[in-house]
């Protein structure tokens, strides 16, 4: 059967080799099960990389990396232009695989994902042609002298990406990494190893030199033995917080730099004068979207008290509108929880905020499917700012909303979580919302809207939502070093 997309609804990629010194390799390491979390059915048995395999695959990048990193930047993009225009020509299959094995709701697989990751890796490609020395012009201490800066790669990258968006995570980093002239070895979640396990197929197809492009799977354990590998020079993570403190700790065992991309709780704050109306229905559309398994999921929703009462009453719309349900069907905006135990913890932060006297003030409540690990979207009120709900990622479809009397209440509340990764203002006035973005702390700031992940610019969050950007110039910054030259005049 297929979908509207014309991908395939029964497709499993059939790939089950490391992509290890551009050859497909047998994994050697412990196997476990993947599921389809719609259908709660295994959709593939994989097998892990061994330690000689991680070995192996570190070797290989370090020996590409002196002629990858030699090569011309127009050379460089020429390559990863290859490689995109392979993924293109399997967009279907790229589709159907994101869909089965993460449950993403078609469409957004389809927009979120493939097209937006292509379109980066697009980005990325062009700019590895850039040149960006610097000429820093003439110093007379003490003696007279001119300078340059340019860059050169920090060397071999260990890449290892969360299960909520295997495609576009894993191209953020392996395309930036690829463009600085660096080499990569890839590591996706063992919950959603199938696209990635298909990525490495498909970059032997892009003929990139062997060893600039490496793809391991495995567990915990495996993503350990890579982080604090001796022969690896940069550690890009994408996860949770728990897991980025790890990652920096493994990462430090070399002294190695990290760029840690992690969760949030990003707010959506209501100024007064705003339009609730016809806003409401698309602040819910957006923070459910793919259950609110997403790291800006702006599920923290701060409103002016004067339009509390008024913002409820609009929200019915948008509740009404979320459609929970088979991924494949295009109505869907909410797919299922990745692992029943991803299920019981979202399930349970609703349960202690009612228990602890919260308020469901708004839900859908139509039967959810037989098979699947589906959880009902529903908003939260009532909660001190203290409250779990309130403070720590849910990653499921679960929004708590806060009331305000102030702007500067507004800000306070927002900035009083350990993260900042990201934060929509709703104003009338663009002025006024742009007074309120620069008072954040947050890597990006939306204001009435947009929500798009630009390529040429910067992502990323501060305190628990991480360390360095991915995109745009600042992205491959995270894999080039600064050299100074200066010569005497
Ligand atoms: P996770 O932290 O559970 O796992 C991420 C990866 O880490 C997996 O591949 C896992 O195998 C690996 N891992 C676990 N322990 C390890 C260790 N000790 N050493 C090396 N690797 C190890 O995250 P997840 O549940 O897959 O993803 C969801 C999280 O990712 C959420 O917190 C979400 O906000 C965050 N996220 C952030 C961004 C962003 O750009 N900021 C984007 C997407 C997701």
């Amino acid at each position: 059967m297929t979908s509207t997309t014309g991908a395939d609804r029964d497709y499993v990629p059939d790939v089950r080799t490391l992509t290890i010194d551009n050859r497909q390799v047998q994994p050697e390491g412990a196997a476990w099960d993947v599921y389809n979390p719609a259908t709660e059915q295994v959709l593939a048995t994989v097998a892990g990389a061994s330690s000689k395999q991680v070995d192996d695959a570190v070797s290989a990048a370090r020996k590409a990396f002196g002629r990858w990193s030699s090569m011309s930047g127009h050379e460089r993009a020429a390559a990863i232009h290859r490689f995109a225009d392979v993924l293109e020509a399997r967009t279907d299959k790229l589709l159907a695989s994101i869909v089965n094995e993460v449950g993403t709701p078609v469409s957004l697989a389809e927009g979120l994902q493939v097209k937006l990751g292509l379109m980066h890796l697009r980005w990325q490609a062009e700019a590895a042609k850039k040149d960006r020395t610097l000429h820093l012009g003439g110093y007379d201490q003490p003696v007279p002298t001119m300078s340059d800066v340019t860059h050169y790669p920090v060397g071999v990258v260990a890449a290892i990406t969360g299960y909520n968006y295997p495609l576009n995570l894993a191209i953020f980093k392996f395309g930036a990494a690829l463009a600085a002239g660096c080499t990569v070895v890839l590591l996706p979640s063992p919950r959603t190893p199938l696209t990635t396990l298909l990525f490495g197929d498909l970059s032997r197809e892009a003929d990139l030199p062997d060893g600039v492009f490496n793809v391991l799977v495995g567990d915990a354990e495996v993503g350990q033995q890579l982080t604090s590998h001796p022969g690896v020079d940069k550690v890009s993570f994408t996860g949770s917080d728990a897991v980025g403190a790890k990652i920096m700790e493994q990462a430090a065992t070399n002294l190695n730099g990290v760029t840690l991309e992690l969760g949030g709780k990003s707010a959506s704050i209501v100024l007064p004068g705003t339009d609730v109306e016809s806003l409401a229905t698309e602040t819910h559309l957006r923070w459910s979207r793919n259950g609110a398994q997403g790291c800006a999921a702006l599920a923290r929703l701060l409103v002016h008290e004067s339009l509390y009462d008024r913002f409820l009453e609009a929200s019915a719309e948008g509740f009404e509108q979320m459609r929970v349900g088979d991924p494949w069907d295009p109505k869907t905006n909410i797919g299922p929880m990745i692992r029943p135990d991803h299920r019981e913890r979202v399930q349970g932060f609703i349960d202690e905020a009612l228990g602890a006297g919260g308020k469901a003030l708004l839900s859908v409540d139509r039967p959810l499917p037989e098979s699947g690990w589906y959880v009902n979207p529903v908003l939260l009120g009532n909660l001190p700012h203290d409250a779990r709900a309130v403070q720590q990622e849910i990653f499921g479809p679960v929004a708590v909303i806060v009331p305000f009397s102030d702007t500067d209440e507004a800000i306070r509340l927002a900035n009083d979580t350990a993260y900042g990764l990201a934060a929509n203002v709703w104003s009338p006035d663009l002025e006024e919302g742009r007074r309120v973005a620069e008072r954040l702390r947050a890597g990006t700031v939306w204001i009435n809207g947009g929500g798009a992940m630009r390529p040429d610019a910067p992502f990323g969050g501060s305190g628990r939502s991480g360390v360095g950007r991915e995109l745009g110039e600042w992205g491959i910054h995270e894999y080039l070093e600064p050299r100074h030259i200066q010569w005497r005049v």
